[in-house]
């Protein structure tokens, strides 16, 4: 058989420990003996990080930019423990918030739903996307504490020195404030992000917020996403046959549980930080989340939603045998090569995509999975594979099908 070509690379970020390891399994195994693969690989690793003063990390968002398409493995961030494990100049940031910066994007959270593996919600049968906004709000807020008796307003003055106030409460003992912000454009940002998510995998789009309550803050939202949606996005959907609605948090809440799934829920950060905890709980395993970033201007960087599996990974260092789910950055790079073969018309990469995550789903199916999986299946012949094995047993189920 000759290997898929590509025209265009996608930009390839390595990580850290058991994800790293991950990493390169996947590559040998399941990438390389069927795709002339074509990478810009940036190295952001922990080590590399640090050897460039975390310049790589800003290279790679750039050369996301530039390119489009890109798929990360899980890194570090470092902490206090961190920075003396891996002897760091300094705490550098966090990765995904550096390129998030600089792509202005919003992330996009899904499920892999097998048989077997089944959802706390009996009738959720198709996978919740949730797409959290990623600033401000309660995030960037100034909070604090007040002693004593005093009255707390808030306070805005204009470039030319005129102020506008509002009280926000006469405080008759002690208690405590909190200031917070978004704006305009990132809400514009995060509504296109969206929009485009929707048309592009063909789903409804909902939006909650608490606009009954919070009547100019929540408000905004609710209105900046009607106007995008009316003015660049209804005829699109129309065509499509989606649909987009807003609805209050109160009721999204109840219509998700109730719903069959196959949409995607729009929310605040701090919304959007909680709701998907629970989704990823209740759709079953951390290591069966996806994770999509997307531009406004149309970029996309994939990954796992779950970290680099330190835990496992000090194992692998002593020698003993691991059992990591791989399927999450498997289907990193599945997204990135089917989004990439879908921009450059190249077919064979789409559907090689469509046939690599085909055949972890069947796989699991069969009974060969990880022991993370193997400890929740429902299935009754399970049987737990190291991650080596597992990837085999992918491999052949690829073969068989390819
Ligand atoms: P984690 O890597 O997500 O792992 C937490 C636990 O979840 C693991 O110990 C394991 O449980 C289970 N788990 C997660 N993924 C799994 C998989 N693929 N297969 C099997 N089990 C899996 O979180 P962490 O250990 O708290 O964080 C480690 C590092 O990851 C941190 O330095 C953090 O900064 C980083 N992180 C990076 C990202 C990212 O790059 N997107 C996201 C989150 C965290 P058991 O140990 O019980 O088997
Ligand atoms: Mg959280």
């Amino acid at each position: 058989m000759d290997k898929i070509k590509m025209t265009t690379p996608l930009v390839e970020m390595d990580g850290d420990e058991m994800t790293r390891v991950l990493w390169r399994m996947i590559k040998e195994e399941l990438l390389l003996p069927f795709i002339d693969l074509k990478t810009e690989y940036y190295d952001l690793g922990l080590e590399y990080r640090n050897q460039t003063d975390d310049k790589v990390t800003t290279e790679s968002a750039l050369a996301t930019k530039k390119y489009g398409v890109a798929v990360k493995c899980a890194t570090i961030t470092p902490n206090a423990a961190r920075v003396k494990e891996y002897n760091l100049k300094e705490m550098w940031k966090s990765p995904n918030g550096t390129i998030r910066a600089i792509l202005d994007g919003t992330v996009f959270r899904a499920p892999i739903i097998v048989k077997g593996i089944e959802p706390y919600v009996k009738n959720w049968v198709k996978p919740i996307t949730i797409a959290r906004h990623a600033y401000g709000d309660v995030y960037k807020a100034a909070e604090m504490k007040i002693p004593a008796a005093g009255k707390c307003e808030l306070v805005y003055t204009k470039e030319d020195g005129e102020e506008v106030r509002e009280t926000i409460h006469e405080f008759k003992g002690p208690g405590i404030v909190q200031g917070m912000h978004n704006l305009n454009s990132s809400i514009e940002s995060f509504a296109r992000s969206c929009f485009n998510f929707a048309v592009d995998t063909k789903q409804d789009l909902w939006f909650s917020s608490k606009d009954t309550i919070s009547k100019k803050y929540d408000h905004t939202f609710k209105d900046i996403f009607q106007e995008i949606y009316e003015k660049e996005y209804a005829g699109k959907f129309k065509e499509l046959g989606i649909e987009y609605f807003y609805t209050l948090i109160d009721d999204a809440v109840a219509r998700v549980i109730r719903s069959n799934g196959g949409y995607i829920w729009a929310c605040k950060n701090y919304d959007g930080d909680v709701m998907s905890d629970m989704l990823a709980t209740a759709f079953g395993s951390l290591s069966m989340m996806t994770s999509v970033l997307v531009s406004p201007e149309g970029n996309y960087e994939y990954e796992a939603a779950h970290g680099t599996v330190q835990r496992h990974y000090y194992k692998y260092l002593k020698g003993e045998e691991t059992s990591t789910n791989p399927i999450a950055t498997i289907f990193a790079w599945t997204g990135a090569l089917r989004k990439r073969g879908e921009l450059d018309g190249i077919k064979e990469l789409m559907e090689f995509a469509d046939k690599l995550e085909k055949a972890c789903i069947d796989t699991v199916e069969s009974g060969r999975m990880t022991k993370d999986l193997a400890l929740i299946t429902t299935l009754e012949n399970a049987k737990a594979l190291n991650t080596e094995d597992f990837i085999k047993a992918v491999r052949e189920m690829l073969e068989a099908s390819l």
